[in-house]
């Protein structure tokens, strides 16, 4: 049976590799001899300890981990990393805060429940259009850490280059930038995101988290399952984990491999965001909506600037079979998340798609 997929722009829960999917498809009734699915089997049994070890082994190998690095599969999603973070991390209870978005204003929201969080530094005034200059922010003398949203899903901003934190402990939420291209661990805290954006299934995080922050002693309340040690003792087997999650990222991690790792992702991701943003800055009618040095690689956000023509766009691409292209409900427009898991050939029927579109609505 062939199955009948879109290309599906979504911005998270997003598309996976296919091959992954399909190799999940045929394991899905007897894992490899087993008898029965991942699903179903204990988390603590030998198969699933196989699972997870590898899962983390090729998480190191294609991050380049170090080993003062602890990797933490835990369940909540992003969004419970806003409280976990200051829990565990508010010594001083300060932190200072780059709000570039939605959701690092979230982060920032959340920490203020447990101490000063200090807003540095924003791009609010032009709708987190841009990256602010982040080589000279106050810092705060007594900062636990300085948190950042990498990759800004709903307005499309990346930070190309990480803030001077002026020594102080790096924090950075990577949810719609994950593997998506090389990083330097080192220069984080913790580096942590959701998975459903560029990884797997919804509904965990990963987060990597050097060794001197995981402490015996958080703020004080703090719940055993909201504390980082807890995991890194347990080495995610503190409970049951998100165990189908954990297998469907593993088996991302061996497709990112195959492909030649996080170097030759990035290569794609360039060459595949080229081609749209080539467009946009060509089109008469649709225009990218972020400023150009800081356009994100994974979530290109564009508008035509009327909002009847975005909304015959989007109804016409969908029935076109180009799922997912509407904006974000606060910024309207459209935005087509390419992340690494489409294919260079969805971006380029994407790209024909508008011009099309474009000479009939001239
Ligand atoms: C989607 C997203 C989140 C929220 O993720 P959940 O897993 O739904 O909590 C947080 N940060 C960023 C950058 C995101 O893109």
């Amino acid at each position: 049976m062939k199955v009948g997929r879109v290309y599906n722009f979504s911005a998270g829960p997003a598309v996976l590799p296919e091959s992954v999917l399909k190799e999940a498809a045929e394991e899905m009734l007897d894992y490899r001899g087993c008898g029965m699915s991942v699903m179903e089997m204990s988390h603590r049994s030998k198969m699933f300890e196989t699972i997870i070890q590898e899962a983390e082994e090729d998480l190191r190998e294609l991050m380049n981990i170090p080993d003062n690095y602890k990797v933490l599969f835990l369940q909540g999603g992003a969004s419970q990393q806003f409280a976990m973070i200051p829990m565990n991390l508010m010594k001083n209870k300060v932190a200072d805060f780059i709000v570039t978005g939605q959701w690092a204003k979230k982060a920032w929201q959340e920490a203020s429940k447990y101490g000063k969080a200090n807003k540095i530094a924003s791009s609010e005034d032009k709708t987190f259009s841009y990256i602010p200059d982040c080589s000279d922010l106050p810092i705060s003398d007594d900062a636990d850490y300085v948190y950042i949203c990498e990759n800004n899903t709903i307005y499309g901003t990346k930070f190309k280059t990480l803030p001077n934190t002026k020594g102080k402990t790096l924090v950075a939420d990577v949810s719609s930038c994950f593997l998506s291209e090389p990083v330097d661990v080192s220069k984080y805290g913790i580096i942590y995101g959701g998975v459903q954006k560029n990884i797997g299934p919804a509904g965990m995080a990963i987060v990597i988290i050097r060794e001197d922050l995981i402490t015996d002693t958080p703020l004080e309340g703090t719940p055993t399952m909201l504390t980082y040690k807890t995991h890194a003792d347990a080495k995610s087997l503190y409970n049951t984990p998100p165990a189908y999650d954990i297998y469907i990222c593993g088996k991302v991690f061996k497709w990112i491999k195959s492909l030649g790792g996080l170097e030759k992702m990035k290569e794609i991701n360039e060459k595949k965001a080229k081609i749209l943003y080539d467009f946009l800055d060509e089109s008469q009618l649709f225009k990218g909506t972020v400023v150009k040095e800081d356009r994100s690689l994974m979530n290109v956000p564009f508008v035509t600037g009327d909002e009847e023509m975005d909304a015959k766009f989007v109804k016409e691409a969908k029935e076109a079979g180009f799922e997912n292209l509407k904006g974000h409900r606060t910024v309207g427009g459209m935005r087509a998340s390419i992340y690494n898991a489409m294919p260079t050939e969805g971006v380029e029927k994407l790209v024909a798609f508008m011009k099309e579109f474009e000479a009939n609505n001239k």
